[in-house]
């Protein structure tokens, strides 16, 4: 099997699919790896990083030449068009959120494996690049939030007075809110937590900070959470908003796969907030949980900052680099045998993660959605 990685073609994006430790390892299993020149750079991998790796100067023969094709992000429309129908495409491919994407893939006869699909069960934890991401993402927006702030995080106590902690609070604790709460914590915030998810709150606690408790319970199937009522919504937003005017940040982390994040925090809930106070959203690419969130901004809402970074994995390329490619790697194990495609379809993890094979959408969820 050859493989095939590209230079990402997102201009924002840092990552790459495959780091020289891991490409090192799949060229051990048999597999011969090919790159774009550069694709590394981003990342501070330097094409002679990756030893016994050939560098193909021209894209569109890297594309047809690859048996499999790891990506970061979803190919383009033209990317797409490069790749023969013999070809195998891995990537986060954003499978409910780009029909056209899906429909062109599946046309043109390429087996393609979204990574966001790949189950959430233990067997896959080494697979389940939305965990490695996201915990990525949880401690850079906690940093975020630490840096926009204009007051520290921690207590001190100086001879020119002491200073309390800042009061933090995280909306959504999956794997991103967690990761969240554990760096502020570590910054000596003083840190609550808030997730629809009761079964959440053992995790905020043992992670020193306190769940707050509002009585609005939505768990549904594989570990995550159901959309919430119209009534529930309210209710919830209700619940929140004392607290919130109460903080001086908060990072919400809140989403529902599939679907427009959730609306956890009014506009009238930042105005309430002290100036000064800060919100980072990490949900804003799908929406925000804020209402005043504008993707890729920062805007200041009556003296209270509310920034909806985009890409937060992107912005630590290194590791988020070194935690996808490691992931790949593992699923890869799925696919190829003795250094041959031989994919076992029985397998669970490889039959919920096949987003398109042999001219049709697999998953019917997905397949609703694409003409
Ligand atoms: P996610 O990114 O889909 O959502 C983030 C969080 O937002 C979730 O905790 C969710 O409950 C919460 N949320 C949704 N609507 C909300 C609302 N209205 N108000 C407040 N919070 C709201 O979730 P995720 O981080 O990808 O993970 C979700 C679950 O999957 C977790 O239980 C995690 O432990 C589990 N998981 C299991 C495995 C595994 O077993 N292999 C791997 C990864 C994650």
């Amino acid at each position: 099997v050859t493989l095939g990685v590209p230079k990402e073609t997102t201009e924002t994006e840092n990552r790459v699919a495959l780091v020289p430790d891991v490409a090192r390892q799949l060229i051990g299993r048999g597999m011969e790896v090919r790159m774009q020149p550069g694709a590394g750079a981003g990342a501070f991998f330097a094409d002679g990083d990756y030893h016994d790796v050939r560098m193909v100067e021209e894209r569109e023969d890297l594309y047809r030449e690859a048996d499999v094709l790891l990506k970061v992000q979803p190919p383009s429309l033209e990317e797409i068009d490069l790749l023969g129908p013999e070809t195998a495409v891995l990537g986060l491919l954003d499978p409910l959120g780009s029909p056209e994407r899906v429909s062109r893939l599946r046309d043109r006869g390429v087996t393609a494996f979204a990574m966001e699909l790949v189950p959430r069960v233990a067997r896959a934890q080494a697979m389940d690049a939305l965990s490695s991401q996201a915990s990525i993402a949880g401690y850079k927006a906690a940093l975020m939030a630490a840096d926009l702030a204009p007051r520290f995080f921690p207590m001190l106590t100086t001879a020119a007075g002491t200073v309390r902690p800042a009061k933090v609070l995280v909306l959504g604790a999956g794997v991103a809110g967690l990761q969240a709460i554990a760096t502020s914590h570590r910054l000596g915030a003083s840190v609550s937590a808030y997730d629809v998810r009761p079964e959440t709150k053992d995790q905020v606690a043992s992670l020193g900070a306190t769940f707050l408790e509002l009585g609005v319970g939505a768990s549904a199937e594989g570990g995550y959470a159901r959309e919430l009522t119209e009534e529930e919504k309210r209710q919830e937003q209700e619940l929140l908003a004392d607290r919130i005017a109460d903080m001086d940040v908060v990072i919400s982390t809140a989403a529902v796969p599939g679907r427009k994040a959730p609306i956890l925090v009014r506009e009238a809930d930042v105005t309430a907030m002290r100036p000064g106070s800060v919100i980072v959203d990490l949900a804003a690419e799908t929406g925000g949980n804020c209402e005043c969130t504008q993707a890729g901004e920062t805007v200041r809402h009556e003296g209270v900052l509310v920034y909806g970074p985009r890409n937060v994995p992107g912005r630590l390329p290194v590791h988020a680099s070194e935690m996808y490619a490691r992931n790949l790697a593992n699923f890869l194990d799925l696919l190829v045998r003795d250094g041959q495609w031989a994919p076992d379809w029985e397998d669970e993890v490889v039959a919920q993660t096949v987003l398109t094979r042999e001219g049709s959408v697999v998953p019917e969820t997905v397949r609703e959605r694409v003409e």
